[in-house]
């Protein structure tokens, strides 16, 4: 590939992340050409306008559209060096991200985003915790992230952990946080970790009861939500198809 077609596909992926901005206005082409040129010259990380000018549902649909990316080998081409160098003066990611310790779900890899363009925090289980909310909330109340998401996954091994009762070390505590998921599952079928889809059921029902915790524990965060600020939700990852489907 040559050195315009790699600045142009990249400045085109970065403007995927950022296109409902551009979409929003009635951009005549030679004024989205202009846009996607400064973006170039910029190296484009994300910018507090173009970050504060996009509503949740907008940051919402601008992760599927980069998880739709990711599982169909269409990711945009980065130069990480110059997303380094463009965001080092600031950072305005759109989202944060609570997800698992598995080496096998990187929020950043898996929704196809650049430096700077959400927060991730990772524990095992993807539980809450009151650090985590605080985490959270500087992303949203002090950063102006829009997006609050739970993400946990299939064949969760800290799930599995929490079925079978695993007492180990500090890692007993923390699988207590993924245990009111085991009773509030409904499930018809083996009720075991040898059956996938009721360990993915358990976990399912791990990022909901997150989602309740939040809004519970963190007033801050459930009052942006009901100002409409942000939006709280939750999803699973498949890690056989990688793909992110939403559960709230
Ligand atoms: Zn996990």
């Amino acid at each position: 590939m040559s050195t315009p077609d790699s600045v142009d596909s990249q400045s085109l992926g970065r403007r995927d992340f950022l296109g409902s901005t551009l979409g929003m206005c009635a951009a005549a082409p030679l004024a989205r050409l202009v846009l996607i040129q400064l973006a170039a010259s910029r190296s484009g990380s994300l910018t507090k306008e173009r970050r504060d000018s996009m509503s949740p549902a907008q940051v919402m649909d601008e992760l599927k559209k980069g998880n739709e990316r990711f599982r169909t080998g269409k990711m945009t081409p980065r130069d990480y060096l110059a997303e380094k160098r463009a965001s080092a003066a600031g950072q305005y990611p759109a989202a944060v991200v609570l997800g698992c310790l598995d080496s096998r779900v990187p929020a950043e890899i898996i929704f196809d985003t650049g430096i700077g363009d959400a927060f991730v925090g990772r524990v095992a289980g993807n539980v809450v915790n009151d650090d985590m909310l605080g985490s959270m909330e500087f992303a949203c109340a002090v950063s102006g992230a829009k997006i609050v998401l739970v993400l946990g996954h299939t064949a969760c091994g800290a799930v599995k952990g929490a079925i079978d009762d695993v007492v180990l070390g500090n890692l007993t505590g923390l699988l207590a946080r993924i245990k009111p998921a085991i009773p509030a599952t409904k499930f018809d079928g083996e009720k075991s970790t040898k059956n996938g889809p009721y360990v993915d059921a358990v976990a399912r029902t791990n990022v909901v009861l997150a989602l309740g915790e939040i809004r519970r524990r963190s007033p801050i965060l459930e009052d942006l939500e009901k100002k409409g600020s942000i939006q709280i939700t939750g999803a699973m990852y498949d890690l056989s198809t990688g793909m992110v489907g939403f559960v709230s």
